[in-house]
C-alpha cells in the first residue's frame, strides 16, 4: 500500500507529541500533552507518488509492551528521542531499540531510524552533549539529529530527512 508508518519513541516528557503536534499543526504548547497513544495522518508526496504518512505518537511508557510490539511491527521507520537535558532519557531509549533490532532482524538494516535529541534549545539545562548522540547514533547505526519543537528547529528537516532515507534505500 501507500501508507508510510513512523513511529515515535522515547521517554515520557522528552517531547515526542510537542515534536509530532509542531510537524502535523504547527504548534507548540508549554504544558505536557498526556498520550495514550494516537496516530496523525498527513498525505503526502514521495517518489512523485501520493502517499499518506502516519505518524503514531506512543506514551513513552512500558507500561504496555504489547502495544509496543504491535507499533514495531507495523512500523517502517523509527524515531528515537531523548531529551538533551536528560542523560537518563538517552538511556531509556536503549530497551526500546533492543526490542526494535530483536523484532526486525536482519530487516533493520533497510529500515530508517533518527536518533534524535530533542530540546536542544535549552542550553543551560544541558545534559547530553552533541558528540554523545552523534557517538550513540553510530554505534546504533542510525541517523542523528538535534531539533527544537520550541523553537521548531529542525523539525521539518527531521521527517523530510526520514523519508529520504526511505527513498535511498
Ligand atoms: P512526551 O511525553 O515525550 O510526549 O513530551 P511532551 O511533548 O508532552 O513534552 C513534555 C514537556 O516538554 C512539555 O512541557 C513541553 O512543552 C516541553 N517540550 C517539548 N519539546 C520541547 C523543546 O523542544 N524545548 C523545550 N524547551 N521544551 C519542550
Ligand atoms: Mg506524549
Amino acid at each position: 500500500s501507500n501508507d508510510y508508518r513512523v513511529v515515535v519513541f522515547g521517554a515520557g516528557g522528552v517531547g515526542k507529541s510537542s515534536l509530532v503536534l509542531r510537524f502535523v499543526k504547527g504548534t507548540f504548547k508549554e504544558s505536557y500533552i498526556p498520550t495514550i497513544e494516537d496516530t496523525y495522518r498527513q498525505v503526502i508526496t514521495c517518489n512523485k507518488n501520493i502517499c499518506t504518512l502516519q505518524i503514531t505518537d506512543t506514551t513513552g511508557s512500558h507500561q504496555f509492551p504489547a502495544m509496543q510490539r504491535l507499533s514495531i511491527g507495523k512500523g517502517h521507520a523509527f524515531i528515537l528521542v531523548y531529551s538533551v537535558t536528560s542523560r537518563q532519557s538517552l538511556e531509556e531509549l536503549r530497551p526500546i531499540r533492543d526490542v526494535i533490532v530483536e523484532m526486525k532482524g536482519a530487516e533493520l538494516d533497510n529500515i530508517p531510524v533518527m536518533l534524535v535529541g530533542n530540546k536542544c534549545d535549552e542550553a543551560e539545562a544541558r545534559e547530553v552533549q552533541t558528540n554523545l548522540g552523534e557517538a550513540q547514533a553510530k554505534l546504533w547505526k542510525c541517523n542523528f539529529m538535534e531539533t527544537s519543537a520550541k523553537t521548531n528547529h529542525n523539525v521539518k528537516e527531521l521527517f523530510q530527512e526520514l523519508l529520504n532515507m526511505e527513498k535511498n534505500r
